[in-house]
């Protein structure tokens, strides 16, 4: 383990551990790789907007579902637009009912002051996954 390792108090580790097991597969698909975002030229699923200065918008929801947009912005000469290169909305990244434990987000008492995920939540979103894929995954030995 590095010095750099950000580690989670046993609470922290709790509330994750809760997180992880309730939410949806998609999410942690989501979460373990990147979202999977539509191309450019997907006309249903991206929404090009034109602004008044003639810069662009480009909106589009991860192709999971998992419920996060992604808003890229570029300038009318091509470049990403400095201020606001890309920006992502997790507004809708909520199940109706708002259960922190079903969101995209994790819980406030799950998150470690480096804000991003530890090596740990990490490795426990991967041993959740495999967890839930259970059935498919074969043995080395086996020859089915
Ligand atoms: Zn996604």
């Amino acid at each position: 383990m590095s010095q750099l390792e950000v580690l989670m108090t046993p609470a922290q580790r709790e509330e994750f551990t809760r997180w992880v097991q309730n939410v949806s597969l998609t999410i942690l698909k989501c979460r373990d790789q990147q979202h999977d975002f539509p191309d450019w030229d997907d006309h249903k699923r991206n929404k090009v907007r034109r602004q008044r200065n003639g810069s662009f918008v480009i909106r589009a929801a991860c192709k999971r579902k998992c419920g996060v947009v992604r808003n890229r912005f570029v300038g009318t000469d091509g470049y990403l637009t400095r201020s606001n290169k890309l920006s992502m909305d997790y507004s809708q990244a909520m199940p109706a009912n708002r259960d922190p434990l079903k969101g995209y987000l994790m819980p406030d008492g799950a998150r470690t002051h480096g804000g991003g995920f530890t090596r740990e939540q990490r490795a426990l979103i991967r041993l959740e996954i495999i967890a839930r894929l259970g059935e498919w995954i074969t043995d080395e030995d086996d020859d089915g």
